[in-house]
């Protein structure tokens, strides 16, 4: 089967978007993934897909921990830039919730410590225990198709 069949089917299924982040040795790492279920209540259980060939996916692994901000409608920009879309570096001015690195201002911050971890084909899956959770109000920032949606409308371009 082609690949980019595949791809155009997985992407008419709309999710939020989120960035993963972690840290080994005093040094951050932020990528954006859409790629992020809830999967048990009891235990508290969420389940991400990382590339191995992302840098991501080592720095989870030596971590053994990583968290998950779910970013709003107005962070569009974050999203492409932790997705390596922007190529200015920038100084990102992270939050420390439950001693990891969090995207500030997102709609819900989750810390996770990995509960297990499975190699599938390119992507490892690594199941998260949830160790602590922050909310915000506010609206999602939702992708579909390969472009950022808001609920109520196409999302602004910054
Ligand atoms: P890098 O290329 O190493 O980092 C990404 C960018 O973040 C770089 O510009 C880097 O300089 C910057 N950065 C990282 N840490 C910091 C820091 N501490 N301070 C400042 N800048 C920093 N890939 C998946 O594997 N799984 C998914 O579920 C997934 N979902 C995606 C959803 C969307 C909507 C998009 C747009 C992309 C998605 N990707 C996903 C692709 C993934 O985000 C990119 O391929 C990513 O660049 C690969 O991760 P990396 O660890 O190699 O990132």
């Amino acid at each position: 089967m082609d690949s980019r069949l595949f791809r155009t089917a997985m992407g008419k299924f709309a999710t939020g978007v989120t960035v993963i982040t972690t840290a080994v040795d005093d040094e951050i790492y932020g990528m954006t993934a859409n790629a992020f279920m809830s999967v048990s209540v009891d235990p508290k259980l969420v389940l991400i897909s990382i590339d191995e060939k992302a840098h991501m996916n080592n720095y989870v692994k030596s971590a053994g921990k990583f968290a998950v901000s779910i970013l709003n409608e107005d962070q569009q920009d974050m999203s492409a830039y932790f997705a390596g879309q922007l190529k200015q570096h920038r100084t990102v001015p992270f939050n420390w919730f439950n001693d990891m690195p969090t995207i500030p201002n997102s709609l819900a911050n989750l810390t996770c410590k990995v509960y297990d971890s499975v190699i599938a084909g390119d992507h490892t899956l690594y199941i998260g225990e949830v160790t602590d959770i922050l909310i915000a109000d506010g609206e999602p920032l939702t992708f579909f198709s390969g472009k950022y949606k808001q609920i109520h409308g196409p999302a602004e371009v910054k």
